[in-house]
């Protein structure tokens, strides 16, 4: 039986037509996703219900396996490389990145030490060092390469809290909580859930997070941010998920700085302004944080599971994530495991250079600044057709609203069902929004303007049948 499975696996890898077959399904995904629906159809989900079978008790067939996944499987995506999926903040993939990504997949290295890949490990290395100079961050930052912001912000709050408590004399690696003098944590009322989340799995609990209210833009209000102190860790957005706005980065981090707090930047989507000539102001002043967290995944357009936690204070991330004391001895060699809580991870690295490299600091700069034009010409020609666009556009998030709440949600509902776009929905000042975020490259001005008339005609047909 062993023998019979090691020469079938032998034969696909050696023959390659498994992989001829993956190659034409994709292709043939790829041909065909500008043309259907962008979220799957009633038929697509219901023929999901053909995977519901016990798990085989006999060997399939590497040809079955691929004819099933494309059959059903690909008309139940939701078209993502079509330009015209709005909903979370997602991106686009880039071709260069979608063909490394490949190649790597080939390579199956993982990515712990040098000693287990070192092409990831001297990757690593290099990213860290163009991002650096991509978002004008200092020079000492190091940077660990996660899944994604949700553990890029646990990982930059750990640190935070590894250095804060060790300035007042009390390991928290060894000691925990108990007796452990106290730290404050302070963040927006309108941070991510995210954040919520890694304060909850750190231990602070949320209820003893200072929250602090938002403007009406959705930026921390600084004017009501309590006094900060050496034992405060103080949580900031580059882009509210909602309207895209920035917190007042010099100001804030100038003040944290002369009280010696520490400073963590939510930047999943937004710290990307830096690499826009147009849009770098919005993010000006948050060098001066001492951690941050972003997604390669969403603005940049990278291939997903890519976060990266950024980080001021070497020592503190990695005696954070390694939890064994300072006696860790840096190698000649990038071990990145060091940066992250996981040990075997995927070479993220490979996919995260080769977008970089192929985009170059102007491709940066041409890719963000064009989400930004096309989120803008969006409200416009919303607006035009009588919808209310109830954020300032700074970015590349728009919140819409028709005349009143119901007319919102059953315009949303239509423009899904029609299937031209995606949007989703959202709260806003305890109001139900539409939120639309411009985040992949492939969206172009024709792909605006046929959405905009899918909403303009859901709210006609509305109008009409009242
Ligand atoms: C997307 C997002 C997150 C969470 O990121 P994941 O990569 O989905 O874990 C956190 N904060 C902000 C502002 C985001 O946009």
């Amino acid at each position: 039986m062993a023998n019979e499975l090691h020469q079938r696996m032998s034969k696909e890898m050696s023959d390659k037509t498994l992989f001829d077959s993956a190659q034409k399904f994709a292709y043939d995904y790829a041909d065909n996703s500008r043309d259907r629906n962008v979220f799957p159809t009633a038929q697509a989900l219901e023929a999901l219900k053909e995977f519901d079978e016990s798990m085989p008790e006999l060997m399939g067939g590497g040809e079955e396996v691929m004819e099933m996944l494309h059959r059903l499987g690909s008309p139940a995506t939701v078209s993502q490389i079509a330009g015209r999926y709005y909903g979370l903040v997602n991106g686009g993939v880039i071709p260069a990145a979608l063909a490394a990504k490949w190649l790597v997949d080939f390579w199956d290295q993982n990515c712990p030490l040098f000693l287990s890949s070192p092409i990831a490990s001297k990757l690593e290395e290099v990213v860290e060092s163009w991002l650096k100079d991509l978002l004008g961050l200092p020079a000492r930052c190091v940077a660990g390469f996660v899944s994604g912001s949700s553990m890029a912000i646990f990982c930059g709050l750990a640190a935070g809290r590894y250095r804060l408590f060790e300035n007042q004399g009390w390991d928290i690696n060894k000691k925990g909580y108990q007796d452990a003098p106290k730290i404050r944590i302070i963040a927006s009322r309108q941070a991510h859930g995210t954040v919520t989340k890694a304060v909850a799995l750190l231990g602070f609990g949320s209820d003893n997070v200072e929250w602090v209210d938002a403007d009406e833009q959705g930026r921390i209000d600084e004017a009501k941010i309590p006094e900060l102190c050496s034992s405060t860790l103080l949580i900031l957005q580059a882009a509210n998920v909602n309207s895209g706005a920035f917190d007042n980065f010099e100001l804030i981090c100038a003040k944290a700085r002369q009280a010696g707090s520490w400073v963590h930047v939510d930047g999943a989507f937004g710290l990307w302004a830096a690499g826009s000539e147009k849009l770098k102001y919005l993010t000006q002043g948050a060098e001066l944080a001492n951690s941050w967290s972003l997604d390669a995944h969403k603005t940049l357009n990278a291939p997903y599971d890519s976060g990266i936690v950024m980080c001021d204070d070497k020592d503190a991330l990695i005696n954070a994530l390694q939890a064994s004391g300072s006696y860790i001895v840096y190698g000649e060699n990038r071990d990145g495991m060091l940066y992250t809580p996981e040990m075997s991870r995927r070479a993220r690295s490979v996919e995260l250079w080769a977008t970089l490299k192929y985009l170059g600091k102007m491709g940066v700069d041409e890719l963000v600044t064009g989400l930004h034009f096309r989120a803008q010409q969006a409200a416009n020609e919303l607006q035009a057709v009588g919808f209310q666009i109830l954020n300032d556009v700074c970015f590349n998030q728009i919140l819409i609203a028709a005349d009143d709440e119901e007319q919102t949600l059953k315009v949303m509902e239509s423009v899904q069902n029609e299937g031209v776009c995606w949007v989703g929905g959202s709260k806003w000042k305890d109001k139900s929004v539409i939120r639309f975020s411009v985040c992949s490259w492939a969206t172009t001005a024709e792909d605006i303007s046929m959405s905009v008339r899918s909403f303009d005609n859901a709210r006609r047909q509305i109008l009409g049948n009242k």
